[in-house]
């Protein structure tokens, strides 16, 4: 809805209202046409202004109408009207304006905005472009080079970077209504036609074609697939280089197949997966909107490596006190420069002072005594963190979380040796800590469901995407990812190399192939695991017995490349070469192509041809029946937790959803046909064997997505 008043005798005021972010809603639309309509006809009335309630301009189309048929007014003509009207209209900025709500601005003759205010066109994020003329009227308004890196990025500005760019024509601290209103009293009168964004041509911009190969260029390597950001470069180029109205005619057309893409799907269900997540469940019956989280006020980190620096900037960053504990002298000294830089450079960008007095550092346990949580990031070792848990259990005040970072130890474990296994959680961040958006919250049998919900809100406090998981082996977003390197590993002894291999799921979208991957994290992480788990063995044998362990297929290959001292980018050598340790630009090895040639020779194993399809079928549905696996035992709650794990932890590329999302475009029936498929070549390889939620889902004629939690409910009460 939208309402409307006369104030100040000859200002229409038009507030938009539709909780929580006046989304332009078909009533809203209607609400504003009607407004509009009066306040013209109004002889009393000299000059309008719009606004939107509870602080709020607009926070653009309204998502839920995506999936429907939209009707009621459509939005192009009403903003149309607005600019074409003889009155002028201002537009009070509060809050945000975004998407729609900012084209619906720029239809506006003025813009004035709060200095708290944000805005932008972030259509893209949606796999969508600006399609009610924005497009075409912010690069009219302030050019096509500013125009082009907000459209394509989707990125929010500032009221102040707004108006340095002229897309505001003043920010106040004050009542922006009131601003507003005063503003379009003095402008009442003047000539509009200069106001009218549409009826101008964009300003003038020397060598157009190649800025604009440049910038496509550029897109096209930052999309990685995704069609939106490429389709918004030629929206904006059909403003730059056609007359309104036929660039209005090419936004659409680019709109229209943007609409009905898959992709558009995917990055829709993604925001909505975001915010599913945030209502996160327990087998227990335990809930988001049923639990209530502790107030966190100082917090400690345990251990100052690689990961508890990045966790110490992450919670001082959210303004929390913080003890950060480290008994190594030397480490401690090296953490302490480590975290001032990184609070002072994530303060330089964000144009904040550094939170470095919130940070205290201490050798000794003793000094987190009266925190609300701890968090434990010390070596990856039981015993240590056995021994750190319980003294933290005698040092810290009653009722303090504590919280363990561990990869892949027992969560369980670890509570059973404290006197209240209620009040452990893991904290699961991903390296750098304070850069990666995922956080997975680990609960055992026994976390209360008070202290889930404080590691969540934490976690949310921080800026991550935080997910619910159960406790089980390598959690949710670990655990999937073995499978799918163990396939890699696969395809290596039959005949691909690492270079086909990483192609190929850098085309699907993932920043980097499995490899490069391993060559960045460090090859000596997972052997580390494997000799922990009984799978290294010495030695030369040859043949395929060689490459049976514990009863399944195993590739020795990542160990051998150990033994050779080739950990990937830190030894600047591993499965490719750099120029030096240390250096990030991976080449390809010859002497890795011959290790892999003598390798086979010694296993009898025949190279053959290997094409990329059959690297995605058997990396990425691996992964998949994993997960499948993951929602049959309940360690993640639906398939929304599983697809934010990996495209906010794993790069998996957003506009494809998610692993889960992927699966069910795809089509179950095909993911299921391909798994048994590859699992009769492969009969030694247990992940391939497809699992039997997969099974029953497809035997229950495949549900979408959105039914799988009622369809897996249904299957296990069957059980
Ligand atoms: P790290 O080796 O870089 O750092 C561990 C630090 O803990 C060292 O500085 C060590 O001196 C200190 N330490 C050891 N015993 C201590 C004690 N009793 N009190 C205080 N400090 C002590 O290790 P890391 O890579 O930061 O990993 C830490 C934990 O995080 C591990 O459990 C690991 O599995 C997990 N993790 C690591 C990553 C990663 O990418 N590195 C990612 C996720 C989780």
């Amino acid at each position: 809805m939208a309402e409307y008043n006369r104030v100040s005798e000859c200002v229409g005021v038009i507030t938009l209202r539709n909780p929580p972010v006046n989304a332009l809603s078909a009533a809203v639309r209607q609400g504003i046409v009607d407004a509009v309509q009066r306040a013209l006809s109004d002889p009393n009335v000299k000059s309008v202004v719009i606004c939107g309630q509870n602080g709020i301009f607009c926070g653009g189309a309204d998502i839920k109408e995506f999936g429907s048929n939209m009707t009621g007014h459509p939005l192009i003509p009403m903003i149309h009207a607005i600019e074409s009207a003889n009155k002028p209209v201002v537009a009070a900025i509060e809050g945000s304006a975004l998407g729609g709500g900012l084209e619906l601005a720029l239809g506006c003759h003025y813009r004035i905005a709060h200095s708290k205010a944000r805005l932008g066109l972030p259509e893209v994020s949606l796999g969508l472009l600006p399609a009610a003329g924005g497009s075409q009227r912010l690069p009219r308004l302030i050019g096509v080079p500013a125009a082009l890196n907000l459209i394509t990025t989707g990125r929010h500005v500032t009221a102040a970077e707004a108006l340095q760019l002229g897309i505001v024509d003043q920010v106040t601290d004050h009542n922006t209504v009131d601003a507003a209103v005063k503003f379009a009293l003095s402008v009442a009168g003047r000539s509009l036609d200069p106001r009218r964004i549409s009826t101008h041509p964009c300003p003038q911009q020397p060598d157009l074609d190649a800025l604009f190969e440049e910038v496509m260029q550029k897109v096209r390597q930052s999309a990685r697939g995704a069609i939106a950001p490429i389709a918004c470069v030629q929206a904006v180029r059909a403003a730059a280089t056609l007359p309104y109205a036929q660039g209005m005619e090419r936004e659409r057309e680019l709109m229209a197949t943007l609409f009905t893409s898959g992709q558009a799907r995917a990055l829709q269900y993604c925001f909505f997966a975001e915010r599913a997540v945030g209502r996160w469940r327990m087998p227990s019956g335990a809930r988001w909107d049923t639990s209530k989280s502790r107030p966190v006020h100082k917090a400690a980190v345990i251990g100052l490596g690689t990961m508890g620096r990045g966790i110490t900037v992450a919670l001082a960053q959210t303004g929390l006190s913080v003890i950060a504990v480290e008994t190594q002298e030397k480490q401690l000294m090296e953490a302490k420069q480590a975290i001032s830089g990184m609070l002072e450079r994530g303060a330089k960008r964000r144009g904040v002072a550094p939170a470095l007095d919130g940070v205290i550092y201490s050798q000794n346990i003793q000094a987190v005594a009266d925190v609300d949580l701890v968090i434990e990031a010390v070596f990856e070792d039981i015993a240590l963190k056995t021994k750190v848990f319980q003294q933290l259990s005698a040092v810290c005040k009653p009722g303090t979380l504590l919280c363990t970072n561990t990869s892949a130890l027992d969560v369980d474990q670890l509570a059973s040796e404290t006197p209240n296994p209620e009040l452990v959680v893991g904290m699961h961040f991903f390296a750098p800590a304070h850069v990666m958006k995922l956080l997975e919250v680990v609960y055992g049998p026994r976390s209360s469901p008070q202290a889930v919900a404080t590691a969540m809100q934490l976690g949310k406090k921080m800026g991550k995407a935080s997910v619910a998981v159960g406790n089980c082996r390598g959690f949710v977003g670990n655990r999937m990812l073995k499978p799918y390197i163990e396939e890699a590993f696969f395809l290596l002894e039959e005949g691909a190399t690492p270079e086909l291999v990483d192609q190929a799921l850098e085309e699907f979208g993932f920043p980097m192939g499995v490899f490069r991957m391993s060559d960045l994290s460090g090859l000596d992480v997972g052997w580390r695991v494997r000799k922990g788990d009984g799978l290294v063995e010495p030695g030369t044998a040859s043949g395929r017995f060689a490459r049976i362990r514990q009863g399944r297929r195993y590739s020795p290959l990542g160990d051998l490349l150990c033994e050779e001292g080739r950990f990937g980018q830190k030894t600047g050598r591993g499965w490719y070469q750099y120029d030096k340790p240390g250096s990030r630009v991976a080449r390809s090895d010859p002497w890795l192509h011959s290790f892999l040639g003598a390798y086979r020779a010694q296993h009898g194993l025949v190279a053959r041809r290997i094409d990329h399809q059959e690297v995605l079928e058997r990396c990425l549905y691996a992964l998949i029946n994993e997960g499948f696996h993951i929602l049959d035992d309940g360690i993640a709650a639906g398939p929304e937790d599983i697809d934010v794990i990996y495209v906010s932890g794993y790069g998996w590329p957003r506009h494809r959803g998610g692993p889960m999302f992927y699966a069910n475009m795809v089509g179950l029936a095909k993911v299921l046909e391909r798994l048994e498929h590859y699992q009769q070549l492969h009969p030694e390889v247990p992940h391939l064997q497809p699992s039997s939620l997969l099974r029953r889902l497809v035997a229950s004629g495949s549900p979408p997505i959105h039914k799988w939690g009622e369809a897996i409910k249904k299957l296990h009460s069957q059980l």
